[in-house]
């Protein structure tokens, strides 16, 4: 055997004076690091095995373990960091590409944290949102350029479909198999309970959560996996997916080990077989191919569902946003770079794409300068981290945002990014029944309404502050923005200005 050259990235520490040996901590983790040593009673660890998920740290009963980031480290070098080095040992050991789960974790700005919001001060004075009704609600879709209405004042005019949202924010795409049934169902009832929609991503929807299709997006992909008339008409929208943030311009790859009988049956593919998502959809290679399919989803479903199309923040979003408009869809969501995912080759996620508020402003922007913003919603994704996040998306154009990463740290997500190897902890990126067992959908479901609930009332609040009462005045309100520490080029793009202006 060769040498080994990675160190482990952990350490293990246990507290010996308040470990009782109660092996909580060796049941709990799925990675077996913990074992019991009979020969001298003793608890020890394989360090080299742990992803730092925290499960056994939550759940000893003595809170005797900490996990510790190893203080180990080569010599300094600006050019060659330690991680770079390690990454080309485990290339060197195996020969494969390296694969990550999560969004990108790189040192690239967010802007999210370079803008502020306004507030009232003396003219135009605040609201107060306990005392005066706050519109959150809003629609997606298609805004017709004239109403007509008969002598009563009732609407004559036939609207194009929509999805009513109390809460401007929807859980994003996260197919069954990449994430357990239980997550599923725990996203699903609580876009019910919250008036929002979950999003069923490339994996089928499972006969047992049809009951939820009104609050239920179904998507489209390039495998079509559990793509069938009745799975179409179960949702309230159908979302094509034509790409994803954190792996723009590559397909997908579900190993066949997270494929069980159930995500077999869903996805309508043989139990134990890996399931491969091509780069692109085989049927469309122009604008004139997507309009086909947005028509013929909108003719399998008697034009009663909105059609998203689903498309990577990448460096021409702006005119691909266009054409996606003319293409006769309802919603454009954009996914910017910093997207979760279940799994992708770590090079794509770190280094394609660009940041989503950019994309956004200058989506939004192209729309608007071709008349055509009324004709499409838009819905961004890919590093929504709170409800401030959300308010500032809106006032840079967008209609309403994904969430996912943030929906998954609500049903106990701690972010060890090994979603892809199905061994979660938590009971989340996982289909083996004992650690599926370990998230509770009541729970989950709780968790998730508590969520939203808060960032809507987060959302009342700051709408407040800046004398706003709706989210329909706050869309694409960039007079409610300001920049700090960005350049003039940032500024331009944003169609902000610099704080102090
Ligand atoms: S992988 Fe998770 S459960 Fe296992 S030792 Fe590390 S932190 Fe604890
Ligand atoms: S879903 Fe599970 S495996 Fe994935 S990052 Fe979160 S805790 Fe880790």
């Amino acid at each position: 055997m060769g040498i080994q050259y990675l160190y482990p990235e952990f350490e293990v520490h246990r507290n010996f004076d308040r470990c009782i040996k109660c092996r909580v901590c060796e049941r709990q983790c799925s990675e077996q690091v913990h074992y019991y040593d009979e020969e001298d009673d003793i608890m020890r660890a394989d360090e080299s095995k742990c992803v730092d998920c925290q499960r056994c740290v939550t759940m000893c009963p003595t809170r005797a373990l900490k996990i510790v980031k190893t203080e180990n480290t080569f010599r300094p070098n600006e050019n060659w960091h330690q991680n770079t080095i390690e990454e080309i040992y485990r290339q060197a050991t195996t020969g494969g590409a390296l694969l990550s789960s999560m969004g990108n974790p790189k040192d690239y700005p967010s802007y999210w944290d370079r803008i502020l919001l306004n507030a009232s001060q003396v003219t135009n004075p605040s609201i107060d949102p306990l005392r005066e009704p706050m519109e959150t609600r809003v629609f997606l879709g298609k805004k017709p350029h004239d109403l007509e209405f008969d002598s009563h004042g009732e609407l004559i005019s036939k609207l194009p479909p929509q999805i009513e949202l109390e809460v401007p924010v929807m859980f994003s795409a996260m197919s069954f198999g990449a994430i357990s049934e239980n997550a599923h169902k725990s996203l699903a009832r609580a876009a019910t309970a919250c008036g929002t929609c979950y999003n069923t991503g490339e994996g089928g929807l499972n006969k047992s959560l049809y009951p939820y299709g009104p609050n239920t997006i179904v998507q489209v992909a390039s495998g079509r996996f559990g793509v069938h008339e009745d799975y179409l008409k179960a949702g309230c929208a159908i979302e094509i997916k034509m790409g994803q943030g954190a792996k723009p311009g590559i397909g997908g790859h579900l190993p066949g080990r997270k494929i069980g009988p159930k995500v077999a049956e869903t996805r309508m593919i043989p139990e134990g077989s890996d399931a491969i998502s091509p780069a692109p959809h085989h049927d469309i290679y122009s604008i004139e191919d997507l309009r086909q399919l947005v028509y013929s989803l909108k003719e399998a479903t008697n034009y009663e569902k909105p059609v998203i199309v689903k498309i990577a923040a990448v460096h021409n979003v702006a005119a691909i946003a266009s054409g996606i408009a003319r293409s006769g869809a309802d919603i454009i969501a954009i996914d910017g770079f910093r997207g979760g995912t279940g799994a992708a080759p770590t090079r794509i996620r770190d280094n394609v794409g660009i940041p989503i508020e950019l994309a956004l402003a200058a989506v939004d922007q192209r729309l608007r300068d071709e008349k055509i913003r009324n004709d499409i919603s838009i819905v961004v994704g890919g590093s929504i981290r709170s409800s401030a996040d959300v308010v500032k998306a809106i006032a840079l154009g967008a209609d309403a945002c994904y969430i996912g990463t943030a929906a998954l740290i609500a049903l106990g997500c701690h972010l060890c990014r090994q979603c892809s190897r199905g061994l979660c902890n938590w009971g989340i990126a996982t289909q083996r029944e004992d650690l599926c067992r370990r998230l509770n959908p009541d729970i989950g479901t709780e968790h998730l309404v508590n969520l939203l609930t808060a960032w809507n009332n987060e959302i009342k609040e700051m709408m407040g502050g800046m004398g706003i009462n709706s989210i329909e005045a706050l869309r694409g309100n960039r007079l409610m923005l300001r920049g700090v520490g960005m350049t003039e080029k940032e500024l331009e793009i944003l169609g902000i200005k610099h704080a102090g202006e």
